[in-house]
């Protein structure tokens, strides 16, 4: 189910991004024996899955995102499509994932917690989140953040009414006006 990479051997921060942009494969040690595979880096967790489309034993395949030389042993890689890309996934950042974990469960949370920015959401919970935030986002009666208590208009002027954010804290509607950047902190927070 897994491919691991080291991230000390594979610039795995820049490479990913770019075959994801680009939709070219690439090679990864190891292979799978599940219908796709999930991209792990070392240490830190999944951060994509991916399609495989052929697997090789041979010695390591040319890659400009190798970090270090290779030798002239021959292992098995699988060579990868990526179908999806996250570094902010809630399985990166919190490995919530276990070994024990099938295929099946891995699956499923990494479909549920896709685009959902941190543990405390479920993808229903972000969703109505932000439907209760954007009902609420009438004109803000201010222009200053509540939590960083920057004053947008002294960058954007009049723009600055358009720009504040409403967040809501509690079960309610009750919130806070915040400036994007606070608003999108605000969420990710556990
Ligand atoms: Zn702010
Ligand atoms: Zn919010």
């Amino acid at each position: 189910m897994l491919l691991t990479i080291d991230p000390l051997e594979y610039d795995v921060w820049t490479a990913l991004p770019a075959y994801f942009l680009e939709q070219s494969p690439f090679y990864v040690k190891g292979v799978v024996t599940t219908p796709t595979a999930f991209i792990e880096v070392k240490g830190r967790g999944i951060v994509a899955e991916a399609e495989v489309l052929l697997v090789e034993t041979v010695t390591r395949p040319e890659d400009p995102y190798w970090l270090i030389p290779a030798d002239d042993s021959v292992s098995t890689y699988s060579l990868v499509d990526l179908l999806q890309l996250d570094f902010h996934h809630p399985l990166l950042r919190n490995n919530l994932f276990d070994s024990n974990d099938t295929y099946e469960v891995v699956r499923q949370k990494w479909s549920e917690g896709y685009r959902v920015p941190s543990t405390k959401w479920t993808r229903e919970t972000y969703e109505a989140h932000l439907f209760l935030e954007s009902q609420m986002a009438a004109a803000p009666s201010t222009t200053t953040c509540t939590l960083c208590h920057t004053d947008l208009q002294s960058q954007y002027g009049p723009l600055a009414h358009q720009l504040l954010e409403y967040h809501v804290t509690g079960s309610g509607r009750d919130g806070i006006w915040v400036c994007p950047t606070c608003h999108k902190a605000q969420h990710y927070k556990e």
